[in-house]
């Protein structure tokens, strides 16, 4: 395909098609309103382009379809389980293949085995989840990415990479306490940003000296091979799935989240290259998740991700795939509009606090932003700011360092001109930015309060007000 066009084509053609639900605008200002205007609120019917998330909200394909269709969905040892871990096997070069429902159930199951408390657990960064799996035993989950990774700014090319001189120092000082090294391709965090093949090495070749098995979170292995073809010295002329194999040669095993890269809407796997651990593993799961060889999912689910995972390895899919954050990314900085730089793999973030300035940080620039996206087209995006970060220390508050807005894109399911549709939108909003209100909190939960807080438009002229304490509005 070529480079050089300004439209991308996406490599499929539509067989089964599902409406998407559009809505006046005062449709929507009603879901808005009775949601207490926190977009997990809204029910999906009153989203149009739902870029909450791109876990387990991928479009599968014909041939995932059909091979559900001819699932074994025996308890014990079915031809479906073989299929998928000969599929695991051939990707990854592992040999010993462990089933689970999700990526976080692979966490608990690995980490419950080998961390204990007051361990330490280095990576570049530390998906939330697997963070709070290290953290619920005792232990410490530490990020170490290199100093570009935190600048929103920076355009390194491997902005997941992990700082190898820290990684050294590191393990040199705490051998006796690390169970376990990480690396997570590609990072989560900014977007999914890329690690370097000569990074990931390097990682290997350090938790080797200190003999620290190496775990990969492996959830967007296939982005993160594609971004390594298309910007890594020397590899231009390898085909991804080589390099992809390589990436889990250098390591002992891996967890993944087939919700990313499995092209599934549920699943996961843990694989390992020895079999040292896999007895109690196995143990284990049969406490939890099920009998070895379905791990909490269906036949039919493993079928679907034994195909799966050889789709997201498809060249001309990645090609696609990496081109949807890079147009929107482009899109929005050609209208004026901050986003964290270079867009990664599976998301863009907005910089609400750069885009929004007239919106102070006590009124939640990015829930703000948020609330604007979907006002006006209908887009259910997710704010990373004050509202999941912010706090309040001695009736002040504490903002978040960054009031990012986050449009994650799940897998092949909208079209070039869903995002161009959009852009055109956004072009409209960046005119109007002054439009923009910003927010009060007039509910907030204990814990976790962004999936469940609750709002109001900021009176104009309001000061900052303490809002912990504040009832809820409505109860529902
Ligand atoms: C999604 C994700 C997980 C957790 O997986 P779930 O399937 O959501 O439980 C772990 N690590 C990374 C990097 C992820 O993106």
């Amino acid at each position: 395909m070529e480079l050089t066009r300004r439209s991308i084509i996406e490599p499929f053609k539509i067989k089964m098609v599902e409406p998407l639900h559009l809505h006046s605008l005062e449709a929507r200002e009603k879901f808005l309103k009775d949601a207490g205007y926190n977009l997990f609120l809204v029910p999906s019917q009153g989203v149009t382009f739902d870029f909450l998330t791109d876990s387990g909200t991928t479009a599968m394909s014909a041939n995932q379809w059909g091979a559900m269709m001819v699932a074994d969905e025996s308890y014990a040892g079915s031809r479906s389980f073989q299929k998928f871990e000969a599929a695991v096997g051939e990707v990854t070069g592992y040999n010993y293949v462990i089933p689970t429902h999700q990526g976080r159930a692979a966490e608990r199951l690995l980490f419950g085995l080998l961390v204990k408390p007051g361990d330490q657990v280095p990576s570049n960064n530390h998906f939330d989840t697997t963070r709070a799996n290290i953290e619920q035993i005792g232990a410490q989950a530490v990020d170490l990415v290199i100093p570009e990774g935190r600048d929103p700014k920076s355009r390194h090319p491997f902005k997941g990479n992990i700082d190898l001189e820290l990684l050294e120092e590191f393990c040199k000082k705490h051998r006796a306490r690390i169970p376990i090294g990480m690396l997570t391709i590609t990072n989560n965090t900014g977007g999914g940003q890329p690690v370097s093949f000569e990074n990931i090495r390097g990682a290997a070749a350090i938790y080797r000296k200190y003999n620290i098995p190496f775990i990969l979170d492996a959830c967007r292995f296939a982005e993160n091979a594609a971004f390594i073809r298309n910007r890594e010295r020397g590899m231009s002329e390898r085909s991804i799935r080589s390099i992809a194999r390589e990436v889990f040669d250098t390591a002992d095993g891996c967890m993944m989240s087939a919700k990313k890269d499995g092209m599934v809407n549920i699943g996961g796997f843990i694989a390992l290259k020895k079999q040292d651990w896999v007895t109690d593993l196995r143990n284990n799961l049969i406490l939890t998740e099920g009998f070895p060889t379905y791990g909490g999912l269906a036949a039919r689910d493993l079928e679907a991700l034994a195909v799966g995972l050889f789709e997201a390895l498809n060249e001309d899919y990645l090609e696609y795939r990496l081109a949807v954050a890079k147009y929107m990314g482009d899109g929005l900085t050609d209208l004026g509009i901050p986003i964290v730089q270079p867009p990664g793999g599976h998301a863009v973030y907005i910089d609400a606090k750069a885009f929004l300035p007239h919106i102070p940080p006590s009124q939640f620039p990015g829930q703000a932003l948020v609330v604007e996206l979907y006002r006006r087209e209908g887009v259910r995006s997710c704010e990373i700011g004050s509202v999941m970060f912010g706090r309040t220390e001695s009736e002040k508050f504490v903002p978040a360092a960054m009031e990012l807005v986050r449009l994650a894109f799940p897998r092949r399911v909208y079209t070039q001109s869903h995002f161009d549709y959009l852009l055109e939108g956004f072009e409209l909003l960046a005119k109007e930015k002054q439009k923009c209100r910003g927010l009060q909190m007039t509910y907030s939960p204990p814990f976790l309060r962004h999936f469940t807080a609750q709002f109001k438009p900021a009176n104009r002229r309001a000061v900052e007000r303490k809002w912990v304490a504040c009832a809820p509005e409505k109860s529902n």
